[in-house]
């Protein structure tokens, strides 16, 4: 089996669009996507629309409860609070119901998929080693898929030593046979590691092989939109420095 695994989108059709489009030439058996579909970007209708027939599943992120409702924002920070309320003006009713009744955890296939942490499906990041042993404590996993800081990233657990090293695209993970996994795949929509170009992972089951593809979009594009939907011009800002 091949995976193509996806996570906030953020309501950036140009950088799913050619995502989309490289995953389609590459064929993957299963497309799946970890949450935070909506939130910040100018296409929260578009982006929910033009992924959900081909995801074979997908999670809920925080974001995504926000704008439908269900997730309190005064947590949020200002300028994410002022997108997600934007965002629920812009919302049809069964893309709100889509998002709303999207679950927290899925198992795919040979691995477990939340967005933020396994200790907290929604909400918790996984930020350092601290953070990444609550999560092999909170669950039998060997392989865990997340996304949720935009921040791609391997968490390893080795015996009772955890390990966190950056992933990056051009250096694939060979997932060792003794060994417990938490990938972070980064973000489509708005990558923070300093990187601008969209993220996603590709899961080799057979090979037991993980690979970070990272690929550049037309970002003043989505800027552009979002200028003209009124956003915040920081959002817009920092999808060029990947930040
Ligand atoms: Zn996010």
């Amino acid at each position: 089996m091949h995976y193509a695994i996806i996570s906030d989108v953020h309501a950036n059709l140009e950088a799913l669009e050619v995502v989309l489009g490289d995953i389609d030439r590459r064929r993957p058996n299963a497309l799946i996507c970890l949450g935070d579909f909506v939130g910040y970007g100018p296409d929260p209708v578009g982006c929910v629309e033009r992924l959900r027939p081909g995801l074979a599943g997908a999670v809920v992120g925080n974001h995504d409860r926000a704008a439908a409702g269900t997730l309190d924002i005064t947590d949020f920070n200002p300028l994410a609070q002022a997108a997600i309320l934007w965002t629920r003006e812009q919302l049809t009713a069964p893309v709100r119901a889509y998002l709303r009744d999207l679950p927290s955890q899925i198992t795919p296939g040979g691995f477990l998929a939340v967005h933020g942490s396994v200790r907290d499906p929604v909400e918790e990041y996984i930020i350092d080693p601290h953070t990444a042993r609550a999560s092999f404590a909170a669950g039998s996993f060997r392989l865990c898929m997340a996304g949720h800081t935009h921040v791609p990233a391997i968490f390893t657990l080795d015996g009772d030593a955890v390990s966190v090293a950056p992933f990056e695209a051009g250096e694939p993970l060979r997932l060792g046979p003794e060994r417990r996994y938490i990938v972070n795949v980064g973000s489509v929509g708005q990558p923070r590691d300093g990187d601008p170009r969209a993220a996603y992972a590709w899961f080799d089951e057979d090979q037991q092989v993980i690979t970070l593809i990272r690929l550049p979009y037309p970002v003043e594009r989505t800027q552009r939109k979002m200028a003209e939907a009124g956003l915040p011009p920081m959002l817009a800002e920092r999808l060029a420095h990947g930040r």
